[in-house]
């Protein structure tokens, strides 16, 4: 037995649109569950706007082979992470690759990593519902589960909806949805906006909510400058520690 059907449980993170957060829920959730004490590995196969390396603060890094020809995951802490950016020279150029190239890169990542014997595998998956997710859905037999990534907007929930379509037809169970941008409180007045809507998901949708992240400034400011916001933000923290306990309890 080696690469992937080492790791116990192998979680995807979706959304049905670009720019929810999913990327960051991804890597927050992933160091949530590794500083439970858990072995975490998590695979960024977002191939044309990989932001996990600079989340991370591992821009610099680059992939290694092992004598087997066997990909070593980049450490963080002791979290192994593959992401595509690891392959890139220049993190400001754009990925052009056609589909052939784009499938053997994925099925590289799903069979040729040395990711050891681990507890959770989080898979930041790209938006939608096209190759990508599909190639990892159709090539991972015993995915524990996904976790859709969606603000309360009405326009994001339509294609929610095409994401949880997808993961039934696939038979993925939903872990839970994550409701973030979930509305801005005001520093000075305590007065909360909901900027990005206010969709009752759980109803419109029927899925769960396992978690409602609010806007918050210090989530941006500290992934710039590539901090972790779980590890240096309290309430942050909170949030990221109860999809991790969904996680955890839905084994
Ligand atoms: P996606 O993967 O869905 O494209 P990202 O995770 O890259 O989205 O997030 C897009 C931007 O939104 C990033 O700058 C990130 O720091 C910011 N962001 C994510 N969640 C929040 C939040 N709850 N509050 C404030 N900013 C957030």
């Amino acid at each position: 037995m080696s690469g992937i059907n080492m790791i116990k449980n192998k979680i995807m993170v979706l959304s049905g649109k670009g720019g929810v957060g999913k990327s960051s829920i991804a890597v927050n959730t992933a160091v949530a569950l590794k500083n439970k004490g858990f072995k975490v590995g998590l695979l960024d196969i977002d191939l044309h706007g990989p932001s996990v390396p600079h989340m991370l603060g591992l821009q610099n890094e680059r992939l290694n082979a092992n004598d087997d020809d066997k990909l070593l995951p980049v450490e963080k802490d002791g979290m192994k992470v593959i992401s595509i950016g690891f392959l890139l020279d220049d993190e400001n150029r754009a990925v052009i690759w056609r589909g052939p190239l784009k499938y053997k890169l994925l099925m590289q990542f799903l069979t040729d990593v040395e990711w050891g014997e681990l507890d959770y595998l989080i898979i930041d998956s790209p938006p939608g519902t096209g190759d990508e997710p599909l190639t990892i859905l159709q090539n991972i037999k015993d995915l524990a589960g996904a976790v859709i990534v969606t603000s309360p907007q009405s326009i994001a929930l339509l294609d929610v909806k095409k994401a949880l379509d997808f993961l039934n037809q696939m038979s993925i169970k939903l872990i839970g949805i994550v409701e973030n941008m979930s509305g801005y409180k005001c520093p000075k007045c305590g007065e909360l906006s909901h900027i990005f809507g206010n969709e009752d998901i759980e109803k419109k949708l029927g899925g769960k909510v396992i978690a409602r992240i609010p806007i918050m400034k210090e989530f941006v400011e500290l992934s710039d400058i590539s901090k972790i916001p779980v590890e240096n933000n309290e309430e942050i923290k909170k949030h990221f520690e109860q999809i991790a306990e969904s996680i955890i309890s839905s084994e």
